[in-house]
């Protein structure tokens, strides 16, 4: 069956599953050597003392050896725990401490620099080696090998379903990251969904643009197209410059990513001639309809948009391939292969149409976030619903349409205000390159619309012309009351916006 990590591609196949795209040269490992890469890696680790349950936290960037290191902790029934590698010590202490991590990755050249995923591993303990490539073979150099004599060697173990191979922290774009644990079952059901969502096959090859420490990157950007025995091709880190010329040297036909890397490339000349693209995925934040549009004619591609978030081991929706329905722009489509009702807060479904919360059921929906029973308890309808936190509606079609986080909807004097909804009127703009809507406190209405819009580079807009375009656009209730004019608004790792964030820092420069 293929409901492990282990069982799920095919790893007796010459044909390419990956290709490292450094300069001057790449690398290319098909099925067969990616699988004895991944068992003698297995070995390692279990000589290590890795196996049922121990966590390895993985301080790489996306490569070789991230992939390697992840599938191998997962086939030895550890938990891989992927942590951004730009970190701060603080922050590593955190999640090293939090999972008890047995072993901690690291880059070339990080021990002699004493680097902080380095120090926070000493401090709890933790074993440390560092993980690259000499040429094409993959190198895992044990530090501090003192510290081993304490752990047992473990035999090769067989992963099982319900074994939790990753836990990965939410964005924690509205409050504290949580804890996410996916069992095996979690994540190659969300392989099989976006496999049949996009129909991906051995013929597919895909650039690798989103982090693989996040489930966009890991789950639709390597995990799904390897399960489909496809080949991913793993640029050392994302550059607008060079997308488009490794997309073609290596006939990538399909890439995912979050808007604003669409936006950064839709800003450097697009590829002459354009290769024959299948389709763009997009995901993790609103996509404009504008730049949707603007993304179709340039690359002469089907645009889906797809909504996903950890809890759901990635993907929920999706909008179709052409021939499988219509994309409708600003919907994030359809559920796939997840089942997807919009709630009141007793648990029942609203009439069609409604906006209420956007729930999710199906076998890639995690368990429950880990040492957090409060959220647990909310988190679920007594249905075995998950609640998702976002609010949404269906249209006739059953297209879902997210019109906002529930925390962040903007409440005027009883008026819920989607901010989605007036991102998306204000990037409509002609002047306008992006346009971020929030609460801003009021006296007379609890809550009022503040926006932060950045002007296309040379061009200038004023207050007045924003509030009157969206007056011109929307009811009157949600013309803002106040427009700030920036050069750039703050984003996370994942490409998102700290709505509450964004307001805070903009009040707070008022004084
Ligand atoms: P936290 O839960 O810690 O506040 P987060 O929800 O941003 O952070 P993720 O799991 O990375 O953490 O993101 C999931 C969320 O991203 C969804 O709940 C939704 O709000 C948003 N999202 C995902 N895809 C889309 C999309 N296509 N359009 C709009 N929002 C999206
Ligand atoms: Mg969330």
């Amino acid at each position: 069956a293929a409901s492990t990590l282990s069982t799920s591609f095919s790893g007796a196949s010459s044909a390419t599953a990956i290709i490292v795209a450094s300069k001057p040269k790449a690398l290319t490992i098909s099925y067969q050597q990616l699988t004895q890469d991944v068992l003698d890696f297995q070995t390692k680790l279990a000589h290590l003392g890795v196996g049922n349950g121990d966590a390895v936290s993985i301080a790489l960037s996306n490569s070789y050896e991230f992939i390697v290191s992840f599938l191998a902790t997962s086939w030895q029934r550890g938990i891989a725990a992927p942590l951004n590698p730009a970190y701060k010590q603080d922050e590593f202490e955190f999640y090293i401490e939090d999972l008890s991590s047995a072993v901690v990755l690291v880059p070339h050249g990080s021990y002699d620099k004493d680097g902080p995923a380095v120090r926070a591993a000493r401090k709890y303990n933790a074993a440390i080696a560092e993980c690259y490539l000499d040429g094409s073979k993959l190198v895992l150099d044990v530090k501090e090998q003192g510290k081993l004599a304490q752990r047992q060697t473990q035999s090769v173990a067989h992963a099982q379903p319900e074994d939790v191979a990753l836990v990965l922290h939410t964005s924690g774009t509205t409050g504290r990251p949580k804890a996410v644990p996916l069992t095996h079952r979690n994540l190659t059901r969300t392989m099989l969904n976006i496999q049949n969502t996009y129909e991906l096959t051995p013929k597919d090859r895909t650039m690798l643009v989103m982090p693989l420490f996040h489930v966009h990157g890991l789950l639709a950007g390597f995990l799904a197209p390897l399960k489909a025995g496809g080949s991913v091709i793993v640029p050392p880190s994302f550059s607008a410059r060079s997308f488009w010329d490794d997309f073609v040297t290596h006939k990538a036909n399909w890439y995912t990513a979050v808007p604003t890397i669409h936006q950064i490339l839709l800003k450097n000349p697009s590829p002459n001639p354009r290769p024959a693209i299948r389709f763009i995925r997009s995901c993790s934040s609103p996509l404009s309809p504008k730049t949707f549009g603007e993304l179709e004619k340039t690359y002469g591609a089907p645009v889906l948009e797809a909504y996903a978030m950890t809890e759901a081991a990635h993907q929920m929706t999706s909008n179709p391939l052409p021939h499988k329905g219509k994309r409708k722009p600003g919907s994030v489509g359809l559920g796939q292969g997840v089942e997807v009702r919009i709630l009141d807060e007793q648990g029942n479904e609203v009439p069609q149409g409604k906006e209420a919360e956007i729930c999710i059921r199906g076998e890639n929906v995690t368990m429950g976030y880990l040492n957090n029973e409060k959220a647990n308890k909310e988190a679920f309808t007594t249905g075995g619903f998950f609640r998702t936190g976002d609010q949404g509606k269906k249209d006739t079609d059953g297209y879902v349409y997210i019109t906002g986080r529930i925390k962040e909807l903007i409440n005027r004097g009883g008026e819920k205000i989607s901010p989605i909804e007036l991102d998306h009127v204000i990037a409509g703009h002609p002047a306008v390159s992006e346009a971020v809507s929030f609460a801003i406190p009021s006296e007379l209405y609890g809550q009022e619309v503040g926006v932060a819009v950045v002007p296309k580079p040379g061009k200038s807009v004023t207050e007045k012309d924003i509030t009157e375009f969206v007056v011109s656009k929307t009811a009157k209730f949600k013309k803002p009351s106040r427009v700030w004019l920036l050069k750039e608004i703050p984003k996370t790792a994942t490409g998102k916006i700290q709505r509450r964030r964004v307001a805070e820092s903009l009040l707070a420069k008022d004084g």
